[in-house]
């Protein structure tokens, strides 16, 4: 499922991206004759690479993996995922070509544009409260002050910006401060995790990750990570969150454990963009979890695991999440789980650096958690339970995919 998928949001993403940039081509040609207008060598290597991509074969996995449970061959499904796999790794290197080529055509062009730069300055204002929440969190982490001042410097600079009247200030001046804070919130994460002695390159690190509560299960979940001494994330329905609900996710994230969203009533992405539903699933959510948990959502998880751009559009605009997904399901939401087979499943598909989907809405779950821990510790004595941020060492990104510590999809 993991490559197959990966494949189809990589492609989708460059297949969007060059519709955006053979509109950027056309905007430049327009500007010729113009001092500041890209030049034509320029413009035309540009299109030269818009062309060639999309005249390529269109990833060559024409079989992708919609179904974990078709029963095939096992040799006919690892050729499927090599193939799946390496459609996506063209398609990212492809997009990250497209970038490089445009970086300053898209300077150019945009920086002309004011609803473009409308739109940076509210990417970078919802950037700007988990910015803050981090900082605060990290207060006191040992090694972190330097790294720490870094950030408090971006976010007063990026404040300073979006002070002042934007035709003040172009674009281009918007992006490098998001991205000065992205870098300068990856130093106090980096930070974080040498002070608690985590790091995830070294260590067999693992994220367990707990869809669709809360419920009474949240509760017996969150004692079980306690009693073992094992940290896990949270992403909860907006809609659940009731009183006894949002008492739980408060001591949830006082123990330090992220909480994110996993949308208002559970719709998938694909119903949430064609009926507009962002500001209910994606906006209403997130400030249900604030409410409870004190902490603005950095990563929200998809109904159903499954992504699309236009959602992925909606979260770097609107929430500036990230969208944590999984490459390891322990099928306990199968009519049939039982505790053996939710445990039997995590210990067949997890390996280093996996991100590991359950619910804290079974009770089969909640008593096999601990025995899942167990098993996992007995690895060997460099298994970690992380967070996703911990697993990643990064701060997530707006609309990037997160499938393990190695498997990140970005825009
Ligand atoms: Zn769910």
């Amino acid at each position: 499922m993991e490559w197959g998928n990966s494949a189809n949001i990589n492609e989708e993403h460059l297949a969007r991206l060059e519709e955006i940039d053979a509109n950027l081509l056309q905007r430049a040609q327009s500007l010729a004759g113009q001092t500041d207008a890209p030049g034509q060598q320029e413009v035309k290597q540009a299109g030269d690479l818009v062309s060639s991509l999309s005249k390529g074969p269109a990833g060559g996995h024409e079989e992708r993996v919609t179904n974990c449970r078709v029963q095939r061959p096992i040799w006919s499904l690892r050729a499927q995922v090599n193939r799946s796999q390496a459609a996506a790794v063209k398609a990212a290197q492809s997009i990250q070509a497209l970038h490089e080529r445009f970086a300053s055509i898209e300077r150019t062009v945009l920086d002309k544009d004011p609803q473009e730069t409308a739109l940076s300055r509210d990417r970078l204002s919802a950037l700007l409260p988990g910015m803050e929440a981090l900082l605060e969190d990290s207060k006191g982490s040992a090694n972190g002050d330097a790294a720490r001042a870094d950030l408090v410097q971006s976010i007063s600079e990026a404040k300073e910006l979006l002070a002042r009247e934007q035709t003040q200030v172009p674009r281009h001046d918007i992006e490098s401060a998001r991205q000065g804070l992205y870098q300068a919130a990856d130093r106090v994460v980096q930070a974080q995790n040498r002070t608690s002695g985590i790091d995830c390159r070294q260590q067999d690190c693992l994220a367990l990750t707990f869809d669709d509560g809360p419920s009474p299960i949240s509760s017996q979940v969150f004692k079980a990570l306690q009693d073992n001494h094992a940290v896990a994330s949270f992403f909860s329905i907006g809609q659940k969150i009731d009183a006894q609900g949002g008492n739980t996710l408060a001591k949830i994230a006082q123990a330090g454990f992220p909480v994110g969203s996993h949308t208002w009533s559970h719709t998938d992405f694909a119903l949430i963009s064609a009926q507009h539903l962002q500001g209910r699933e994606f906006s209403d959510a997130a400030a249900a979890v604030k409410a409870s948990t004190g902490r603005p959502v950095t990563l929200v998880r998809p109904p159903h695991g499954s992504v699309n751009e236009q959602s992925r559009t909606d979260l770097l605009n609107g929430l500036a999440a990230g969208i944590a997904l999984y490459n390891v399901d322990s099928y306990d939401w199968a009519p049939q789980a039982s505790a053996s087979s939710v445990e039997k499943k995590v210990l067949s598909q997890v390996r280093p650096g996996s991100i590991i989907l359950m619910h804290d809405a079974y009770q089969h779950t909640a008593d096999a958690l601990p025995h899942i821990i167990d098993q996992l510790r007995a690895r060997g004595d460099q298994v970690r339970f992380v967070t996703i941020t911990q697993l990643t060492g990064e701060y997530p990104r707006a609309g990037d995919v997160y499938y393990s510590r190695t498997n990140i999809l970005r825009m």
